[in-house]
């Protein structure tokens, strides 16, 4: 039995076996070989096992994400039937006398090299492509298992970092729990962890090496620890804490169907934050009175190309309709940073969350803007959709998305597609915005603070970094006094204002919320019903 601490990202315990995820375990090393014979064999053998594996993946895809989602699949076998592709790599093992793993990572480089200088967008896209395939066939090539967890049972993700975009692609009904060595407690990971409701630890030093996939673990939220091969006693006491939480969960739901006011009556509206079309079920299991944040970039994250404005409209649209008339605040594409797409190019930036980001890459690349517009203004046709922009600093970018907008409405009209201009409103999440906040609430229809970035910004803290995380304080009385400021700015101009940042689900906080007279707070689905029982319960 073993015992390790880190930071807990969410207050849960769960018990189970882990699966460990190592991304870079193999290096690619260079060797000579004799047998130019065996070497065209291997790469036969492994190329067979890279279609089996993808052909799996493109069935359960189908099932769970339809055709058009899963077909990246195809296009991956499909890859690796590619002539040009195949002749590099075969020239390559038989001219130079290597080894094929050696040959299919130089290849893949070289071909992921070529696509991306291409003026073409749809080939600069086939660049990830190709290195996921040789990265693939590597793999197979050293004998290491696929990491798959679509067809693994639940376990407990142990590794070394996640990034979003391999969160995101992880099947979240086969994850326990998330346990990473680094990662800080502010990151999109830790976020992501939170919104699927499940325990999730970051900095435990683990060393992956010793750790077997199957091996038993309890990972305790609450206490932030992580106990490897339990000894009974302490499988029973975690059984025993499972189950109380179950209840005191279970009571809970008896709060399902009633409202947000306090006491004295005040109310305030309790919306929650999601990544995507799936995690609606947790909105409307936890009875949230609405979406506060649909972080919209995640539909572009874990794919390896742009998804189109048909795709994006039956998204917003699905979320509209499943919504009902409640609302549903859709933000528009918030990448860079944290959040890197290797299809939008964004290159190398010395300080990327300071860098080209959010509003700045939609303003720059408008084509890009204009497609998410164009599908957010036909889903709002179906119900009670907002559109809300990320990272604003000026009421220039605020007129600037203006005319973008006009432009959107005179293409839709043009082209007699049906639409409905949303409610607009822009999040505030740069000091900046805050200091100018009166004038931009004037423009806008709501205010929601991001105080995830905003003490980002404000303390001049990276939330990525996790030797920061003790430094970080979104307490802080500049982050206090910033909210109240925004609170009075907007209620000026008769517009509302939440909270959309992690800040929102703070229990600590929430009766001085309430008496800022934030309107709304939007948070994680889980902690939907928690907040209402402290808001029935004050006396404010
Ligand atoms: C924020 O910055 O508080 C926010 C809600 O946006 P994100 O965490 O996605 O950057
Ligand atoms: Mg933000």
């Amino acid at each position: 039995m073993q015992c390790f601490e880190g930071k807990s990202v969410y207050k849960g315990i769960v018990m189970g076996p882990i699966t460990v995820w190592k991304k870079n375990d193999y290096k690619v090393k260079r060797h000579r070989v004799d047998n130019v014979t065996q070497e065209f064999a291997r790469l036969k053998k492994a190329i067979e096992c890279s279609k089996e594996q993808l052909q799996r993946l493109y069935d359960k895809a189908v099932l769970e994400v339809g055709e058009t989602s899963a077909a990246i699949f195809e296009v991956h076998r499909m890859m690796l039937e590619d002539e040009d592709y195949l002749d590099a790599v075969q020239n390559m093992i038989q001219t130079e006398q290597i080894n094929a793993e050696f040959a299919v990572a130089m290849t893949g480089d070289n071909f992921a090299k070529m696509f991306a200088e291409m003026d073409d967008d749809y080939m600069k896209a086939r660049a990830a492509d190709v290195k996921d395939i040789s990265e693939r066939l590597v793999r197979n090539l050293c004998g290491l298992e696929d990491f798959d967890l679509n067809t693994s049972d639940m376990s407990i993700v142990v590794a070394d970092d996640l990034t979003p975009s391999e969160t995101v692609r992880m099947d979240k009904n086969k994850i326990l729990a998330f346990v990473t060595v680094h990662g800080s407690t502010n990151s999109h990971t830790a976020i992501l962890a939170r919104m699927m409701n499940i325990p999730a630890l970051v900095g435990v030093e683990l060393d992956l090496d010793t750790l077997q996939n199957g091996m038993t673990a309890i990972v305790d939220g609450f206490e932030g620890k992580i106990v490897l091969e339990p000894d009974d006693v302490m499988k029973n006491n975690a059984i025993t804490k499972i189950s109380e939480e179950k209840n005191k969960l279970q009571l809970l739901q008896e709060l399902k169907g009633e409202e947000n006011v306090t006491k004295s009556g005040r109310r305030i509206d309790i919306y929650a934050n999601i990544g995507s079309v799936i995690d609606i079920g947790y909105v409307l299991e936890n009875d949230a009175g609405g979406i506060g944040l649909f972080r919209s970039e995640f539909l572009y994250l874990g794919r390896n190309d742009f998804p189109t404005e048909e795709e994006q409209y039956q998204a917003y649209k699905q979320a509209a309709q499943m919504m009902a008339g409640k609302k549903v605040v859709i933000r528009t594409l918030d990448v860079g940073a944290d959040k890197q797409v290797e299809y939008f190019n964004l290159g190398k930036e010395e300080n990327p969350a300071l860098g080209y980001r959010a509003i700045r890459i939609c303003l720059k690349q408008p084509d890009i803007f204009k497609a998410q517009l164009r599908a957010l203004f036909r889903a709002a046709v179906y119900g009670n959709v907002s559109v809300m922009y990320p990272m604003i600093t000026s009421k220039e970018e605020v007129k600037q998305i203006y005319s973008i907008v006009e432009e959107v409405k005179e293409e839709l009209n043009n082209q007699e597609i049906p639409y409905k201009v949303p409610e607009q409103g822009i999040m505030i999440e740069t000091p900046a915005a805050v200091m100018i906040s009166d004038e931009l609430a004037e423009m806008v229809d709501f205010l929601s603070i991001g105080t995830n970035d905003l003490t980002q910004y404000t303390l001049a803290i990276d939330r990525q970094n996790e030797k920061l995380d003790d430094f970080y304080n979104p307490h802080h009385k500049a982050i206090l006094k910033m909210i109240q400021m925004v609170v009075d700015n907007a209620h000026k101009c008769g517009k509302w204002v939440g909270i959309c940042g992690e800040l929102g689900a703070d229990v600590e906080l929430t009766e001085e919320f309430v008496r800022m007279g934030v309107d709304e707070l939007s948070v994680a689905p889980s902690m939907i019903l928690r907040l209402r029982k402290l808001v029935r319960d004050m006396k404010v």
